[in-house]
């Protein structure tokens, strides 16, 4: 064990670093407690060696100054580790044992737990329902792109790989079940994806291509990914979907009609989110862009899953409206075709332990359809650089050096 941890920390606009803290302890961050009228002590706690820790879009938003994140929050949610700690209350993992860790915190006691919704868990943020690790407004919980991390009510959260050396040698697929599979696939699954679908997915990033990748997983006979990042749509194509290209001229609707035969599909994707930007080369940002193109395309009756984020506060945002959150959303549109829209959070306990037996069961490379990339810790404030100028790319943070 070691008394020090390296920890990636947000330092201010477009910037990160790697700080050393302190070894994290087996208790909850002092204002849940304090909220929630619990000790600080938590004997249901592990700590975990991080295996892989992930960069992702979502971190992106914080690193931007998108968010009323404050200097020094520490970041990572996409959390794979070995347990090297247990507290006593700990019964049915072990040390040794190799775990993905759903981003979502929950307690596994709270009525949204028992109904599975464990993105909005009720006890584990003081600001609102649902937390997770190393975000802001999500509990205070230190962040996983880190040497060590810890993880609160452990039996629960935690999904043990069966097979440790199954579980390193498809690491690479296995570290995207923190986050971005399961996200993908609920944005699919949300939207009413089956056999047969037509789908159109907005954002060729990895959250983008995880929800392609689940959207042919469920039977959709095409799926089209739309964005202005050329290597990404290279990307989507790498593995059978069609990419549109929304820096050239023509509508979307138009772009769709020219694959499809109509200018509509059964189900739409948004894995962009409130940092939406308008069609065409280097055009300004218009929050609510995918939502109105989702609702634009998608059929009479369609479903849109929402995976892409919203926030409530932006200081960096076009207008005062969209500083609060508040977007030009034509909602009436939406309406009028009875879609059916679906935000949030991913609850990733619903999806993580079948789309692992996916995985190990070579039924889904999903580290290269999201083109997987592993970089060391001390390498993460370049592969946060490298990731923000839009390489298309899934970085993949190893920090002990075990993935090999
Ligand atoms: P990313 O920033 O790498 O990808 C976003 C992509 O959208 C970029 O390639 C960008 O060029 C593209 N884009 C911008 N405007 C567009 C437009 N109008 N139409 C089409 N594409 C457009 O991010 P990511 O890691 O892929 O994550 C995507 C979103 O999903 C983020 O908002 C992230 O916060 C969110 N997310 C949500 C959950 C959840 O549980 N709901 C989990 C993980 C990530
Ligand atoms: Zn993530
Ligand atoms: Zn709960």
């Amino acid at each position: 064990m070691s008394d020090s941890n390296r920890v990636v920390v947000y330092k201010g606009p477009g910037e990160v670093a790697v700080e050393t803290m302190d070894y994290p302890k087996l208790e909850v961050p002092a204002e849940v407690a304090d909220h929630f009228g619990i000790t600080k002590k938590a004997p249901h706690a592990v700590i975990l060696k991080l295996v892989t820790t992930n960069i992702c879009g979502s971190d992106q938003h914080m690193v931007r100054g998108r968010t009323t994140a404050p200097i020094g929050q520490t970041l990572g949610h996409e959390i794979t580790g070995e347990v090297v700690e247990l507290g006593e209350d700990v019964l049915f993992v072990k040390k040794g044992d190799i775990c993905s860790v759903p981003f979502n915190i929950a307690c596994g006691r709270c009525r949204m737990c028992n109904e599975g919704k464990t993105g909005i868990c009720l006890n584990v943020n003081p600001a609102r329902a649902g937390a997770a690790y190393g975000y802001v407004d999500m509990g205070g919980w230190v962040g996983g792109q880190a040497d060590y991390v810890m993880i609160p009510y452990a039996d629960f959260n935690l999904l043990k790989f069966p097979d440790r050396d199954q579980a390193l040698e498809k690491i690479l697929d296995l570290t995207m079940l923190s986050d971005i599979f399961p996200t993908g696939y609920h944005g699919a699954y949300t939207a009413g994806v089956t056999t047969g679908s037509t789908v159109y997915v907005a954002g060729a990033g990895p959250v983008g291509l995880a929800a392609a990748f689940s959207a042919q997983l469920l039977g959709a006979s095409v799926v089209l990914v739309g964005d202005m990042n050329g290597d990404r749509l290279k990307q989507a194509e790498s593995f059978g979907c069609v990419g549109i290209d929304l820096t050239t001229d023509g509508s979307l609707a138009e772009k769709i009609d020219q694959v499809v035969g109509e200018p509509e599909v059964d189900a739409a994707v948004d894995a962009v989110g409130f940092e939406a930007r308008g069609h065409g080369e280097g055009a300004a940002e218009a929050p609510a862009t995918v939502l109105n193109d989702a609702m634009t395309v998608a059929r009479a009756g369609a479903g849109v899953g929402i995976p892409g984020l919203y926030v409530t506060g932006d200081p960096g945002a076009v207008d005062d409206a969209a500083k609060q959150g508040t977007l030009g959303v034509r909602l009436g549109l939406g309406w009028a075709k009875s879609h059916s829209l679906h935000t949030g959070q991913c609850p990733v306990k619903q999806y993580n332990r079948k789309l692992m037996n996916l995985i190990l069961s070579d039924r889904a490379d999903i580290a290269k359809a999201v083109n997987a990339k592993t970089i060391g810790l001390d390498q993460a404030p370049d592969g946060y650089a490298q990731f923000d100028s839009g390489a298309a790319q899934k970085f993949v943070i190893d920090p002990h050096g075990m993935t090999g």
